[in-house]
Order: structure tokens, then sequence, then C-alpha cells
């Protein structure tokens, strides 16, 4: 997707804080923290939105949450809050599938 921001910050074409990558995720600081830790993981692959995940894309959802336990790890986080937004009614503004990685502060329940 060239006009996608996610895809060109996957591309290196943006630049990011990235605290992780392999040959299927980017991990990257968000420049909007809401938390002391905010991380994204994305996938480099191009979907919109997790509604947008075909049965082929189980293993790219699985490498997702597998990154982020992994971000999670590295950063020596033991209590922490994954959540992705699906569609804009749910607070998404970027449509590149993201997982954001929150810590560092009481997270209320149920969330906002
Ligand atoms: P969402 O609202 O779930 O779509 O999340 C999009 C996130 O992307 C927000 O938390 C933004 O702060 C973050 N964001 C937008 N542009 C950038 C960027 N260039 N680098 C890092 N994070 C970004
Ligand atoms: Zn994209």
């Amino acid at each position: 997707m060239s006009d996608c921001l996610f895809c060109k910050i996957a591309a290196g074409q943006i630049p990011a804080a990235v605290v992780y990558e392999d040959e299927h995720m980017l991990a990257f600081e968000d420049i909007n923290p809401q938390a002391p830790t905010h991380t994204l993981v994305i996938p480099r692959t191009h979907l919109p939105d997790l509604a947008a995940a075909e049965p082929d894309h189980e293993a790219l959802l699985g490498r997702l949450l597998a990154a982020a336990a992994r971000v999670a790890a590295q950063k020596g986080l033991s209590s922490y809050r994954t959540v992705i937004n699906n569609g804009s009614g749910a607070g998404q503004t970027v449509f590149h599938l993201h997982l954001h990685l929150l810590a560092g502060r009481p997270m209320g329940w149920p969330p906002g």
C-alpha cells in the first residue's frame, strides 16, 4: 500500500524508534504515548484492520501476539495490556493492522 503510513515505516521510508524487527513483524514506539510504555507492533504485510484477516492470515496473527510478548519480555515488563482497535468507532486512526503494547501505569477496567 503505497499511501500507508505504517507500510512506509516498515519500508524505512519514514523514521521510527524501532525496538524489534524480524522477517514478518516490526515494533516501534508510539509517537503520542498514552502510557510510559506505548509500543506498536505491526505486520510487514498490509492489512487494513483485524476484520480484514482471512484464514490464511492466522500465522500472521499469531506472530503479531508472539512479537508483542517478545517486546514486553525485552522491556522487562511483567504487567502490560495489548489492544487492537478495529474500526474508527473503536478508535482506529491508522488503517494498517497494529497492536498497542501499553504498560507503566495503572490500567483501568473496563477500558474506555
Ligand atoms: P490507532 O488509533 O489504534 O489506529 O493507533 C494509531 C497509533 O499510531 C496512535 O497511537 C498514534 O499515536 C500512532 N502513530 C501515528 N503516527 C505515528 C508515527 N509516525 N510513528 C509512531 N506512531 C504513530
Ligand atoms: Zn500498510
